[in-house]
């Protein structure tokens, strides 16, 4: 009848309103907290499946906005659509190399620190020199580095993303492809750019213990970046099973529950000392 359509009209349209609101909520609350440095990196131990020790950490962001948790997954959409995530990226990969030479001072000189970099601020024409400034002011080597890119990023197969990438693997900065296999199909630029990790996303490493078809895709990029020389990380292991079939299939290294979820600064370092004592 009318009179439920327009009530059904009247609920979308509070929905959406209040989804605008939020998002106007927290595109202001954001800023405050970035002045405010209530943004928090946490680090995820990488493990070597072939030495069986941690090789590094991915930094991931965490935000508490009166007391309660805002994902990434909303935040990091929202600041890329409003331009915000090229102030946010840099204070991020500032302070994940401060953090990161933290570590290396502690001792733990191999230790590579992964930091996830947005397609905005990867484009963003001072990108090489926002890193070289990060680099400097830190004391971080390049080789303790690691850019965590997306492969849409790559498909915009333009100069200055190659440039950009040259650049950097030529400081001696490490570059990891983020979410394999859910981008585009087109593999190419695998041998065109200068990449030194992939990393299998967890929707294939999820099921991959029990659908033979997620397993023989996880099969084939391992195939693929051995091949071509490119060290390989599976994404979301959770479980002993999964582990299994990756060490079965040849995976060098994981990333995941099993081993260890997203940790504050203080309790990476224990967790560190815990498993490489120096
Ligand atoms: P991502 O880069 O693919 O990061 C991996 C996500 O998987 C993280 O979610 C991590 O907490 C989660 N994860 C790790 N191990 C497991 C596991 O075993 N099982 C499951 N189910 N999940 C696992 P998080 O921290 O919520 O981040 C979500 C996304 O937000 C990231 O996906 C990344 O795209 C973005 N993000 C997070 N931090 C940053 C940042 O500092 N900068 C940028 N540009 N993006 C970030
Ligand atoms: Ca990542
Ligand atoms: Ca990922
Ligand atoms: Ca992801």
């Amino acid at each position: 009848s009318a009179s439920l359509a327009h009530s059904d009209y009247l609920i979308f349209d509070d929905q959406l309103g209040e989804t605008i609101a939020r998002q106007n909520t927290l595109h202001i609350a954001m800023r405050k907290a970035l002045e405010a440095q209530h943004f928090q990196l946490y680090f995820q131990p990488q493990l070597s499946l072939l030495k069986n020790n941690i090789i590094g950490a991915e930094v991931l962001l965490r935000w508490q906005l009166d007391g309660q948790w805002i994902q990434p997954a909303e935040l990091i959409p929202l600041a890329e659509r409003s331009g915000f995530i090229l102030q946010l990226g840099d204070w991020i990969l500032a302070q994940a190399c401060i953090k990161a030479q933290h570590l290396v001072k502690l001792g733990y000189t191999e230790l590579v620190t992964a930091v996830n970099i947005s397609p905005k601020q990867f484009t963003a024409p001072n990108f090489v020199d926002k890193v070289v400034a990060a680099l400097s002011d830190s004391g971080l080597p390049a080789h303790n580095l690691e850019l965590e890119i997306t492969e849409g990023v790559l498909f915009n197969n333009d100069y200055g993303t190659l440039d950009s990438l040259q650049k950097l693997r030529k400081m001696g900065v490490k570059l990891a492809i983020d979410d394999f296999g859910t981008g585009y199909s087109s593999l190419s630029y695998l041998k065109d750019f200068p990449i030194d990790k992939i990393k299998i996303d967890q929707s294939f490493v999820r099921n991959m213990h029990t659908d033979p078809a997620d397993q023989s895709i996880v099969r084939t990029i391992v195939n693929l970046g051995k091949n071509l020389g490119i060290t390989l990380i599976a994404e979301g292991v959770e479980n002993q099973s999964q582990l299994d079939s990756l060490k079965s299939i040849g995976c060098d290294e994981i990333q995941g529950y099993w081993y260890s979820k997203p940790l504050e600064e203080d309790f990476f370092v224990d967790f560190l000392h815990q498993k490489q004592p120096l």
